[in-house]
């Protein structure tokens, strides 16, 4: 563990593709045990566990930093055990109080699952979090999603980026994929992280690391050959739903998935953000060829799968 965290009594849980990282803050006096994003809500079994180790009585908050399925499907059962007030950005709470799945909250847009649960205060760009004992900034990060928040502790430098920032990759940019721009929000989002200049990442996925500005770079390059290229961040975005898909449901016959690749909401979009004479089906069937091709997903007896 870094030492700055035993400092700040926070513990990462870090989690697979499917879920997001759990971040718990222990209770101190002032600050109540606290949870930051909870994974998909197949695995709120696994993430109730994880947290009761170390909250034996649950956590008094939860905190998303967006309310993407893999980052808030624990929400309701870390909510059901211990009555916890939940935070989500400003902009979202009444949606969330509405459970409006087909409108604001992205569940159906890209069918994915998300158990009700209900919000309570929300998360706005310049508001202190007081987790630990200590005081978090609440940091704007629009980009991968438009009322996506960061939280950054100043004395020890510690972002918890959420999926505004990553090592290896970066995430898709879902504006992008209704024709609006988000590419120039998710650089702005990496000027901001520039000027924190933290000593740790927390990611809402893979490890916490410490080579800040390598992450940055390469995302950086990596959005301005989207900003390029449209389809090359159209068949990324595309690529990255279908695993996660797959994460989820582990195999589907090779046409159920065409067609899901095609019908699910916000993916049938995609249509209207492809060049002219290419249409839908043919670069569903394309991507999921380079997909077989290379190795990423494997055809069996009909059935397309994860390796
Ligand atoms: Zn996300």
């Amino acid at each position: 563990m870094h030492p700055s965290f035993e400092r700040l009594g926070l513990t990462v849980l870090e989690r697979g593709w499917l879920s997001a990282n759990n971040i718990v803050f222990e209770g101190r006096p002032g600050s109540p045990p606290a949870v930051v994003d909870t994974g998909y809500v197949s695995h709120a079994a696994q993430t109730l566990a994880l947290v009761g180790q170390l909250l034996p009585e649950g956590p008094a908050r939860v905190i998303n930093t967006h309310l993407h399925a893999d980052h808030c499907g624990g929400n309701a059962a870390l909510q059901a055990g211990s009555g916890a007030e939940c935070w989500v950005p400003a902009p979202l709470v009444a949606a969330v109080n509405r459970w409006d799945t087909a409108g604001a909250l992205s569940f159906e847009a890209i069918d994915q699952r998300c158990d009700r649960f209900s919000a309570h205060h929300g998360l706005a760009d310049g508001q202190l979090l007081r987790l630990g004992g200590h005081d978090w900034q609440v940091h704007a990060a629009p980009g991968h999603d438009p009322d996506a928040v960061m939280l950054f502790e100043p004395t020890r430098r510690v972002l918890i980026s959420g999926d505004a920032l990553w090592q290896q990759r970066v995430a898709i940019v879902f504006s992008e994929l209704v024709g609006e721009d988000g590419i120039g929000p998710a650089l702005t989002a990496l000027q901001r992280i520039e000027a924190l200049a933290p000593q740790i990442v927390i990611p809402g996925h893979g490890a916490p690391f410490t080579a800040v500005a390598e992450a940055i770079a390469a995302s950086r390059q990596r959005l301005a050959q989207f900003a390029q290229q449209p389809l090359a961040h159209l068949r990324y975005a595309l690529r990255a739903l279908v695993m996660f898909h797959l994460l989820e449901l582990r195999s589907r016959p090779r046409d159920t998935l065409l067609q899901w690749m095609t019908s699910t909401p916000l993916l049938a979009g995609i249509a209207r953000q492809l060049p002219a004479g290419l249409a839908l089906a043919d670069f569903a069937a394309d991507n999921l060829d380079r997909l077989l091709h290379d190795g990423t997903l494997v055809a069996e007896a009909g059935q397309v799968r994860l390796p």
